[in-house]
Parts: structure tokens; sequence; C-alpha cells
């Protein structure tokens, strides 16, 4: 299939990247500025400003591309930031294709929820407000735009949790970890919404080619656990303790508004997913974070 992708440089993409070349799919990128050294040589690179130039009929395009959330605080400038590395990019790239892709991909997140911690959420739950619902909605409007131009258009929209696996938030979390200062964060009943990187990549390239995926999909793991539990089995899987607590007050702190992604989180199920009979390879996290932390 001809690909286009947004995103590749990422923790997502690469992983995606590397099954998609393996499988013989032709790739295009839509990168930051071309000759980027990330992307293996089989991939060929454009930016927003290119792909204009490119009379290629994409089979699918997979929409990854976003400033990192979690990387710096919520300032109004890097809200702004955060909207149009999503928002805008997925807008001007809509634009700028010559022939629309037969199918969509394209990322969301359960933040699409709010900030929440009670009830129990699958798509169709009505969300709660914040600044994360405002970005994923915006997002998946500006993927919705592909159908409403075109209503044989096939898209999906997947709503990740946090995605575990050697780069992401695991990379981060790691050395507090190791250091054994991880531990519960505020009470740690706040659920903690995962999914490991391979049901990832296996549920892009089931929708890729299954043209059931059609709408929007929270893809979560099966097994819904709380915070506190997460630190426990992480700890666990690094031989490590995990008793040293972090106060919200503490992160209120220092993170302003973004501390709600740690201090918060609201309960999601994959039913819709499994139901339509996809398969998680990860369901449990405690085997899931020793698969990570094996070699
Ligand atoms: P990463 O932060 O690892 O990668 C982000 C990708 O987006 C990189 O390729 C980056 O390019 C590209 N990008 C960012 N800003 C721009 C921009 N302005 N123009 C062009 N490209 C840009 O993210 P992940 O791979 O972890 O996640 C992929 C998507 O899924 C993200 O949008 C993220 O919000 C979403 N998601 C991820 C979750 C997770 O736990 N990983 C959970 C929920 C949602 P460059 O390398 O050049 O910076």
């Amino acid at each position: 299939m001809k690909v286009l992708i947004s995103g590749a440089t990422g923790f997502i993409g690469q992983t995606l990247l590397k099954s998609l070349l393996q499988n013989e799919h032709q790739v295009h990128a839509v990168v930051r500025s071309v000759n980027d050294r990330r992307l293996d040589a089989k991939v060929t690179q454009v930016t927003t400003e290119t792909l204009v130039q490119i009379d290629e009929e994409f089979d699918i395009f997979i929409n990854l591309a976003g400033e990192n959330i979690a990387a710096q605080p919520w300032t109004k400038k890097r809200k702004q930031a955060l909207f149009d590395s999503r928002v805008a990019l997925t807008n001007k790239i809509q634009k700028s294709l010559q022939h629309r892709p037969k199918r969509i991909i394209s990322m969301s997140a359960v933040g699409y929820y709010g900030v929440a911690r009670n009830g129990i959420f699958d798509e169709e739950t009505p969300p709660r407000e914040g600044f994360s619902h405002d970005l994923c909605l915006a997002w998946e409007n500006a993927a919705k735009a592909f159908q409403d131009a075109d209503i044989n258009t096939h898209l999906t929209i997947f709503r990740l949790g946090v995605v575990l696996g050697k780069g992401g938030a695991l990379k981060k979390m790691r050395l507090p970890f190791l250091l054994g200062m991880g531990g519960p964060i505020a009470d740690g009943k706040q659920w903690f919404p995962w999914v490991h990187i391979d049901d990832v990549v296996g549920a892009i390239t089931a929708a890729m080619s299954d043209d059931s995926y059609q709408g929007t999909f929270n893809l979560v793991a099966p097994e819904v656990v709380q915070q506190k539990q997460f630190a426990k089995y992480y700890a666990a899987s690094l031989n490590r303790p995990a008793f040293m607590p972090t106060p919200k007050w503490l992160l209120n702190l220092i993170f302003g508004e973004m501390a709600s992604l740690l201090t918060e989180g609201p309960k999601i199920t994959c039913h819709k997913l499994e139901n339509k009979g996809f398969s998680f390879q990860f369901g449990q996290l405690e085997r899931a974070l020793q698969d990570i932390e094996a070699d």
C-alpha cells in the first residue's frame, strides 16, 4: 500500500514505521524538514510545503504528529503550539494533498474525556471539560474534515491511553523508579489507562485493511488499573520498591494545569474494540511491563 504518515520520527511513529517497511508498504513521511536522518532511506520525506507537488495517490494517511503534551507547562503559547501541531497541521495536510486518501487513521487521546476520576467512559460517554478535551475534540474534528469533504473516505480515530514501550512516558519515568523514587502520585486512586506499543501498532495495522474499523475507538488495554497499581507493577518489573508518594500540591505547584495529566485519570473501557474482535497481545499490565523491561 502507499502510505502517508505524519509523526513518523516519534515514539509510536518509529515503531510503526519498522512494521510498515517490513511489510513492504511504500511510505511517504511528512517531516519538519527533509533529510531527517532518523528515518530509513526507504522512506520518502516531504514537508507540508512540498506535499502539494506530490502527485501520489495514497491509500492511507496515518496521522500521528503533535507536540508532546507533557513536555512543557501549558502556557498560552504552549497550548497554541499543541493545537497548531495537531489541528493546523492536519488541516494543512488535507488541503495540500492532490488526491484524497481512501483511508485516514488518526490518533486522539483518552484526554478527550477531560479531567475526570469517577464514572466509566466508553466512546459515547459525554466528556468532561478541560484543556485536553478541547485539544482532542479539535484534533478529531480536523481528521473528520477528510470525511466531510468526501463521504466515501474511511475514517478511524483511536483514543490512546498512555502508550507503554521502551520510549514515551516510561522512558521518562524509568530513572526515578530505578532510583527507588517511584510510587503513588497524589492518592494513587486515579485511573491509569494504558496500552502496550505492540497493541497500538497491531490496531493501526488492523485498521489499514479492515473496513469494520470505521469510527472512534478507545485504544486502551482491557485491564483497568489505578495509578498506585501501575507504580507497584512498574517498580517490581525493575526490582525496586514503590512507596515514595508524590503529593498533589507539589505537582500543582510545579506543573500548574498540566498536573491534571498525572493526578486525574478517567476509567476507560475498550469494549468497542474487543467486541469487534480485536485481540490485545498485552491485556494485563504486569505482563506488559515485564515484556518491556525484559531485555
Ligand atoms: P512523540 O512526541 O514521540 O512524537 C511526536 C511526533 O510528532 C514526532 O514525529 C514529531 O516530529 C511530530 N511533530 C510534533 N510537532 C510537529 C510539528 N509542528 N510539525 C510536524 N511534526 C511535528 O509522540 P508519540 O509518538 O508518543 O505519539 C504520537 C501521537 O499520539 C501524538 O500526537 C500524541 O499526542 C498521541 N498520543 C500519544 C500517547 C503516548 O502515550 N505516546 C498517548 C496519547 C496520545 P519531531 O520528531 O521532528 O519533533
